[in-house]
């Protein structure tokens, strides 16, 4: 059966086509900026040549639409007919308390992901956008929703609540919830697998490190804790967020700048993490690192930052877990960086972790980093958020 797995944004549009028993990639693509003049969509066939296109994409159905057939193109396409889509898989950011799993969709489960509007406003919104441009065009094909946050929803209480008010929890579900679960839970899965021990038996820490930034701690087959929140805002220095930051920082600088919350928490989103750190220089890592090797101030005191809060969070979840078996590194800086896990594992002798320097040199596949000696294994291994939709889409629909 062939799976599409659909990644919808407020006006951008990932897609993939995948075979669910070969989990081979037959094609995939993006919509880029619907709904604003100068749309684009760029297709690339298994095999054939990538193909970018200027297309008018007024909203999510046309570009949908426009997915639909290219994939079913006469000539580029890669199936006979729409009937060849056995699934529609969709990621979906916030399932709040609802979804601790992935879900067939029905008008039950869209009201559901609507109430979850108020906790993901700029995500959830456009994730249902998509799928009902799914639905209006493919009406007799099953969809699945995938949400970022149902992984995390194992945590035990005394990990998920913040030190306020309970009745904030009870009102208005004021919580941690987590996000990246799909990449948590594939990049987990799959370091068991590669360790050949059971899920069930293991202490591992996941190190989602991209632009946007969240590490788990994983105990028995279960996330017991993780490091982003109510919003993706918590935790880790990234891109372009904070992470953890003394709350009243808000009103003070509200106060000092002149400006609204809404104004601060925007600065907090999009203009910090190693971007604000480098005073503006990058959020990319590759240009941090040039900085970092250059001897430049902005980039040695981003690089640093952002290196001291993970170590910080993996000495946490150790404790939290009375000790750890694996540490994975996964996404954009944690599949690539060897510099930045050989920094990090550096931190880590009282682990027993040594680093094998040319394993470590490896980029964007799998392979154990740390020396055959070391208690703790160290292990990278690039995500694949959309296989673990397709998987989870299949398993509820085949
Ligand atoms: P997101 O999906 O959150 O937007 P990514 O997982 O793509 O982010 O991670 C982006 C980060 O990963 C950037 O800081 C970039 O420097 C780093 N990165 C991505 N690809 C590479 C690569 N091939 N080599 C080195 N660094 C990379």
């Amino acid at each position: 059966m062939n799976i599409l797995v659909i990644n919808c944004g407020s006006s951008s549009l990932k897609f993939q086509l995948i075979n669910a028993q070969s989990e081979e990639l037959i094609a995939k693509g993006l919509c880029e900026r619907i709904g604003i003049p100068g749309s684009q969509m760029t297709y690339a066939p298994k095999g054939g040549e990538k193909i970018e296109k200027a297309e008018d994409m007024p909203d999510h159905t046309a570009a949908i639409r426009l997915v639909l057939n290219a994939l079913s193109d006469e000539k580029h396409g890669v199936v006979k007919s729409l009937d060849e889509i056995g699934a529609v898989g969709h990621r979906i950011v916030h399932g709040g308390e609802s979804f601790a799993a992935s879900t067939v969709i029905n008008d039950e489960v869209m009201k559901a992901i609507e109430d979850c509007n108020d906790l993901a406003p700029l995500h959830n919104p456009a994730n249902l956008i998509g799928i009902n441009a799914c639905r209006k065009l493919m009406p007799d094909t099953p969809m699945v929703g995938v949400f970022d946050t149902a992984f995390h929803q194992t945590m035990p209480e005394r990990a998920y609540l913040y030190g306020i008010p309970y009745r904030y929890y009870e009102d208005y579900k004021v919580r941690r919830y987590g996000f990246h679960g799909t990449s948590h839970s594939y990049v987990s899965h799959r370091a068991a697998e590669l360790l050949g021990r059971e899920y069930e038996d293991l202490k591992m820490i996941v190190c989602h490190l991209g632009n946007g930034a969240s590490i788990s701690a994983v105990q028995n087959g279960k996330c017991v804790d993780t490091s982003m929140g109510l919003t993706p805002l918590e935790g880790l220095i990234m891109g372009t967020r904070s992470g953890d930051l003394d709350p009243a920082i808000i009103e003070f600088l509200c106060g000092k700048e002149e400006k609204t919350v809404h104004e601060i928490l925007n600065v907090l989103n999009k203009e910090s993490g190693v971007l604000g750190l480098s005073e503006g220089y990058s959020s990319d890592f590759r240009d941090l690192e040039k900085g970092y090797n250059g001897g430049e101030a902005p980039s040695i005191r981003a690089m640093n930052g952002f290196i001291y809060r993970v170590v910080k969070y993996i000495g946490a979840y150790t404790a939290v877990m009375n000790g750890v078996d694996v540490i994975c590194f996964t996404a954009g800086i944690g599949e690539n960086n060897s510099f930045i896990r050989k920094e990090v594992c550096a931190h880590l002798a009282y682990l027993g972790i040594g680093i094998d320097e040319e394993e470590n040199a490896k980029r964007g596949e799998e392979v154990l980093i740390s020396t055959k000696e070391s208690r703790t294994k160290v292990l990278v291994i690039p995500t694949n958020e959309e296989l673990a939709i397709a998987r989870e889409t299949f398993a509820l629909v085949k």
